[in-house]
């Protein structure tokens, strides 16, 4: 079955889209099946697995409103071997057309049901803010991955973030668990980055994933090509970080089946 991930952070520009694109090529080329989805209007993580956004005719937005089926909406990447359902400015006005729509908060959950058998992973790249796109996303979701920079304020919105996933655990999805905490951008060099990894560490434990992603220019040059890292460098630290982080959460899982087959016998 599917495992279903929110990648969100209600703060901006921390690396949940590069995370989503690269962490998509790194399982699909472990011969995971894989669907990304797109749920920023910004539509960043379309463009950056070489989709033009202007020239989609179905995307998420049409699935969320129920004019389409994620299988007829969704498209190959360009490069990587992962199928997206992707986004484009249309989207920003389905926060309010959702408002009207029954069961506003669970329409993307509705819709991937379909596709548990299909995928392996399915990756829900989240906009920066905790609105009901972002909400579609948790409610789909079994866990969240937070990806975040080790800078002074990132505790703070961490904070925030956790009292809203703990509402929707409350409300909506009683499932959903942190899956893991990935830090992003890091320069090891900087001191204040290394005190603020020490204090995750210390509050989360485990739930801090071991890989540990540098900041490297080719994975911030990679979506101008519209492709995943790997595919611009893949000897680059940053291509090598993803491939690391994708084996790290498949050994992870190979552990929790184990642990699993372990109890029902
Ligand atoms: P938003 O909140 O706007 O959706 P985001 O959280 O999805 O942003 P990204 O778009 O992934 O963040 O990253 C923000 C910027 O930082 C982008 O220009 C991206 O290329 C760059 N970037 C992300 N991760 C790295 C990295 N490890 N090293 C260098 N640059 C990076
Ligand atoms: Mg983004």
């Amino acid at each position: 079955m599917a495992k279903i991930m929110a990648i969100t952070n209600q703060k901006g520009g921390v690396g949940k889209t590069t995370t989503t694109v690269n962490l998509a090529a790194s399982l699909a080329a472990a011969k995971k099946r894989v669907l990304l989805i797109d749920l920023d209007p910004q539509a960043n993580a379309t463009m950056g697995s070489g989709i033009d956004k202007s020239s989609l005719k179905t995307s998420v937005y049409h699935v969320l409103l129920g004019e389409a089926t994620i299988a007829e909406a969704k498209v190959a990447a360009e490069k990587g071997n992962y199928d997206v359902l992707g986004s484009n400015r249309e989207l920003a006005g389905a926060e309010i057309e959702l408002i009207e729509l029954e069961g506003r908060e669970t329409r993307l959950k509705k819709e991937i049901a379909a596709l548990a058998e299909i995928y392996d992973f399915i990756l829900v790249d989240c906009p920066p803010a905790l609105n009901l796109l972002t909400l579609n996303g948790l409610c789909a979701a079994h866990s969240v991955m937070i990806p975040m920079q080790c800078e002074y304020y990132a505790l703070e919105g961490l904070s925030d973030l956790v009292n809203t996933i703990r509402k929707v655990r409350e409300h909506l999805n009683p499932q959903l668990e942190i899956e893991g905490l990935l830090r992003t951008m890091f320069d090891p060099r900087n001191s204040l980055a290394q005190q603020v990894s020490a204090q995750l560490q210390q509050h989360f434990g485990e739930k801090v994933y071991r890989t540990v992603i540098p900041r490297n220019v080719r994975l911030a040059e990679a979506p101008s090509y519209g492709v995943p890292a790997l595919y611009h460098d893949a000897q680059s630290k940053g291509t090598q970080a993803y491939l690391a982080l994708a084996g790290e959460i498949l050994n992870k899982e190979a552990s929790a089946n184990k642990q699993n087959l372990f109890e029902s016998n």
